[in-house]
């Protein structure tokens, strides 16, 4: 494919389903991929995740069907079951893949995800997470997000634009096709805002949720996501960043998507406290459970 051929993809959001997005398009070959995040630096509640991720782990006699009763069950009802599926039969690629994103030659992965334990909910242990370093836990979430951010970093047809907000989505005239995004970038030094429009031939949207922004009203005087769907947690303590304001929803929405288990969130009874190793310590919500089952 030549040069004039090459399409443009952005991607709104750089957590994990960001940068994986990004790496993916780009691995299609000749596209720039430009990534977008709000923040001053990317990693959104990706580089909060402390307990890992599930996969199937045979070494713990687990299987397909028990990581599909597991999850059904602790649904409760709501799941999709064909979601479900497809979740436990990607879980074991998905590592794979992250581990392969972290090879510095053909066969040698600097990412180390065996240990391995049993969380709240799980028949098996089949969360995956990275071993202690000289005593000390190394936050997934974190070490993560520096893996993916490594590799698409060292693409060369790629740009990072960090303290970038999309505001719209831009549609071509018949407003069927979403050509683009209007950005207000802020200059870090002056606080000089000033507004963009980016045009592409894709636009990702993994911007994240909405369960950061508990207060009735957003900064901007919006009603918040929150107050719409669950009320009744608004003023309640949250573990999510505050960029989690619901700009993807929004975005979509302003578009046309439909929105689907928008009351469901994923409300946590925790308690504060700290694990200690060494001086290392971290503050452990969900991440508690699978420090004492490892
Ligand atoms: C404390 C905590 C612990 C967790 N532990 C685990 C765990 O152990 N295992 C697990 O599987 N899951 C865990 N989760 C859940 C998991 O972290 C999230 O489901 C996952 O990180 C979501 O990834 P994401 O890429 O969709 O969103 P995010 O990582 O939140 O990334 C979204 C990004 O989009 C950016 N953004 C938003 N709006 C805009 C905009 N308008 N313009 C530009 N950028 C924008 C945000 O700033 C953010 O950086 C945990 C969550 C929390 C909060």
């Amino acid at each position: 494919m030549s040069m004039s051929q090459q399409k443009t993809v952005i991607v709104v959001g750089g957590g994990l389903a960001g940068l994986t997005a990004a790496i993916e398009a780009h691995d299609q070959g000749n596209i720039k991929v430009i990534l977008i995040e709000k923040e001053k630096n990317i990693g959104g509640n990706s580089m909060k995740a402390t307990s890992g991720i599930n996969a199937i782990e045979p070494l713990n006699n687990d299987s397909r069907d028990a990581f599909i009763q597991d999850t059904l069950k602790s649904g409760a009802g709501i799941c999709r079951e064909d979601l479900v599926i497809k979740l436990v039969d990607e879980s074991r690629p998905a590592l794979n893949w992250l581990v392969k994103q972290s090879e510095v030659e053909p066969g040698q992965p600097t990412l180390d995800l065996t240990a391995v334990s049993r969380c709240g909910g799980h028949s098996h242990g089949r969360t995956h997470r990275c071993p202690a370093q000289n005593g000390r836990p190394v936050p997934v979430g974190w070490k993560l997000i520096d893996t993916l951010k490594k590799k698409f970093t060292s693409f060369e047809n790629i740009e990072v634009l960090t303290n970038t907000r999309v505001l719209n989505l831009i549609t071509d005239t018949d407003q069927i096709k979403v050509i683009g995004v209007e950005v207000l970038k802020k200059n870090p030094e002056t606080e000089e805002e000033t507004k963009e429009n980016i045009h592409a031939n894709a636009v990702v949207l993994t911007s994240g949720g909405f369960a950061g922004q508990t207060g009735k009203y957003l900064p901007d005087g919006k009603s918040s996501l929150l107050s719409e769907f669950a009320p009744q947690l608004i003023d309640t303590a949250t573990t999510n960043g505050p960029w989690a304001s619901g700009d993807g929803v929004r975005l979509g929405l302003s578009v046309g998507a439909e929105m689907r288990d928008m009351v469901t969130l994923f409300f946590f009874f925790f308690f504060f406290f700290f694990v200690f190793s060494n001086q290392f310590y971290i503050l452990g919500p969900s991440s508690s459970p699978s420090y004492w089952f490892h």
